[in-house]
């Protein structure tokens, strides 16, 4: 009985217990995977889903690959943090699109988005707190008037927008 196989990823014998099959979505093909090389695929597939979702592609060419394998061995992103970053330099600063590829990617725009993620995360607890405060204004400075008051009038109306 055959206790081993060849991962189809790293080509090393592994225990078949330690194993993933893994079937194309036609069935007409399958693989064996160890466990490392089978999350490596998923975290590929999920990367090339989203990938042609951004650029409106069928699949990602060789260039987009290659810069994928450099992003992550020079700086360590994961494929997740990649493709966020894509998205945001896409979808949250409309960059043109001259091509596909993932040059944009860098320490940059990844910094940059992870603060327009914070900013955004910290958007709806600072409505609350702009509340709290105008409340907290109010009380302690009671007398100061209809200037003041017109302007968390306005603070309201735009809190409502
Ligand atoms: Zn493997």
């Amino acid at each position: 009985m055959q206790l081993t196989r060849k991962c189809h990823g790293c080509k090393q014998d592994i225990l078949k217990d330690e194993m993933v099959q893994y079937s194309s979505l036609t069935g007409k093909t399958s693989y064996w995977y160890c466990h490392n090389c089978y999350e490596e695929k998923l975290a590929r597939e999920r990367f090339q889903i989203k990938v042609c979702q951004i650029f409106g592609i069928k699949s990602p060419g060789p260039v987009i690959w290659t810069q994928r394998k450099r992003l992550r061995e020079e700086y360590g992103y994961t494929d997740d943090a990649i493709v966020d970053c894509l998205d945001y330099i896409y979808n949250v600063e409309h960059m043109n699109k001259l091509t596909e590829s993932l040059g944009l990617v860098g320490p940059r725009s990844m910094s940059n988005m992870k603060k327009w993620r914070a900013t955004k995360q910290a958007q709806a607890s600072s409505l609350v707190a702009a509340m709290v405060n105008m409340k907290t204004k109010e009380y302690i400075v009671p007398v100061q008037e209809k200037k003041k008051k017109k302007e968390e009038i306005n603070l309201d109306d735009a809190l409502l927008e």
